[in-house]
């Protein structure tokens, strides 16, 4: 769970002078929901609330909820319990859930936390500030709780006055909703099908940033490479979206994530060729068993997924490719568990989220396989490729010593005095520095590395990249 940037007031947020309130919003999952609470926060600061600095000065908390696994949704109740004790010193204090859970479980919510006030779901964030002043009467009128706005997903996605958490990197919806239905994934029955954006309104979106020196912008989507699909025009795809939005003078531009059935060999060329394209890639594979693959309805096989590991480690050099693992998937067997030990050791991920199954009902996992791998062998499954994952990103990471690299500096690090940042292919850094340098590029010098990144010396001062050359590619609108 994230207490987002978003918990702090922007330095660059325009603070109305009328204020109704202060909000504090906690994340939990993806990138795509961080962004959704850019979304929450823009639309509650344009209504009149502000940030507040922390728990103790709000008025009004938010939860952005995610169901992809198990544990938030119990971290959701956990976390209702402690709020609804902070309620008892602060009268005013409102409650509201939002995100996945909330599209999914209405007023059950309700049921379970009766310390929630109200609801709204994935496509009800700009009604918010209405939301809050019905339950600001109804908790007037004695009568707490029970405000719910859960529309169904509509068929296109809902523009925000997102409000960026930061002055130099932003990130741009570009789809929403997934139509694949994996067998495991609860995504498609809480966020809806594929919803593509319209190119036009992603470029002038990108535009707009690029005007306000926005030095890095990463495009979201459950699956990017699906982009367009749905639009209806075989001449948008997400290799055409990409070729336009490099003629934006933008220096980096990163997406996630990517799904190995779609990603096509134009977006693998786009980004071997075109310099403002980041060099990373996060591709969820999953397993390395064909027979797990074709059971979690991922259309690939190992054999096809290890052909585009090579085909990107060709076409895009020092591309750092990282993925997504699930072990224990209902029957995955001592067999297929090793066809998955063996895949990570050929694509030699530069990272991985590995993670145990968590049966989603609602799935069609669920329903037809139910949860058969005990979960003491999921943890002994998990601890072995974790170590081994751990062992290969600290052995690639080690051959970066004496690199120069290009380095977005992002602020302070965890260890006091330190700055970190992110390598154009998603290293985190960490090196001595000065505040003045937030928000530039500096070159470095990769001097050590450890599992968790590199560490390294500014070798220079903020520069302007030079922005590629290119032909010029238009996507009709
Ligand atoms: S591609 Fe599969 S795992 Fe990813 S969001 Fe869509 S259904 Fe879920």
């Amino acid at each position: 769970m994230l207490h987002s940037a978003l918990s702090k007031p922007a330095p660059f947020a325009i603070v109305k002078a009328m204020n109704k309130g202060r909000f504090y919003i906690f994340t939990w999952g993806c990138q795509m929901n961080e962004h959704k609470s850019e979304g929450m926060a823009g639309v509650l600061t344009e209504a009149g609330y502000q940030p507040a600095h922390d728990l103790a000065q709000a008025d009004i908390v938010l939860f952005n909820t995610c169901m992809v696994r198990e544990k938030p949704v119990d971290k959701l109740y956990s976390e209702a319990g402690k709020i609804a004790m902070l309620k008892e010193e602060n009268a005013r204090l409102l409650l509201g859930v939002g995100g996945c859970v909330a599209q999914a479980l209405k007023e059950r919510l309700f049921r379970k936390s009766p310390g929630i006030d109200f609801v709204f779901g994935s496509s009800n964030i700009s009604e918010l500030p209405q939301l809050i002043e019905r339950a600001r009467r109804e908790r007037a009128l004695g009568r707490p709780g029970w405000v719910m706005a859960v529309d169904k997903i509509p068929d296109r996605l809902e523009e925000l006055p997102y409000l960026h958490s930061s002055r130099f990197q932003a990130k741009v919806t570009i789809t929403e909703g997934c139509s694949n239905f994996c067998s495991f994934c609860i995504v498609p029955y809480t966020t809806g099908l594929l919803r593509s954006r319209p190119p036009g309104d992603i470029l002038s979106e990108v535009s707009a940033l690029a005007e306000k020196n926005y030095l890095e912008v990463q495009l979201l989507g459950q699956n990017v490479d699906s982009y367009g699909k749905d639009l209806q025009n075989p001449e948008i795809n997400f290799a055409h979206l990409l070729r336009a939005l490099t003629e934006i003078p933008i220096s980096r531009i990163r997406f996630t994530s990517s799904h190995p059935q779609d990603i096509t060999d134009d977006v693998i060329a786009v980004m071997g060729e075109e310099n403002n394209i980041c060099e990373h890639l996060h591709i969820a594979v999953q397993s390395g068993s064909n027979r797990v693959l074709e059971d979690m309805r991922r259309g690939y096989t190992k054999e096809r997924f290890l052909e585009l590991v090579r085909s990107l480690k060709e076409h895009v050099p020092g591309v750092n490719i990282t993925t997504d693992i699930i072990v224990g998937f209902p029957t995955e067997t001592e067999a297929d568990f090793q066809e998955t030990i063996d895949l990570v050791k050929k694509a030699r991920f530069g990272g991985a989220f590995i993670f145990k199954y968590s049966p989603r009902p609602g799935t069609i996992a669920f329903y037809k396989h139910r949860d058969t791998v005990p979960s003491e062998e999921k943890q002994r499954r998990l601890e072995i490729l974790l170590e081994l994952q751990k062992q290969i990103t600290h052995e690639e990471n080690c051959r970066r010593i004496g690199e120069i690299a290009e380095v977005l500096v992002e602020g302070p690090a965890r260890q006091e005095e330190f700055f970190m940042g992110k390598t154009r292919d998603h290293k985190t850094v960490v090196f001595s520095a000065t505040e003045d340098l937030v928000g530039e590029l500096v070159s470095l010098r990769v001097t050590d590395a450890s599992v968790a990144g590199l560490m390294g010396e500014v070798i220079s001062r903020p520069h302007s990249l030079p922005l590629p050359c290119r032909e010029r590619v238009t996507v009709r609108v």
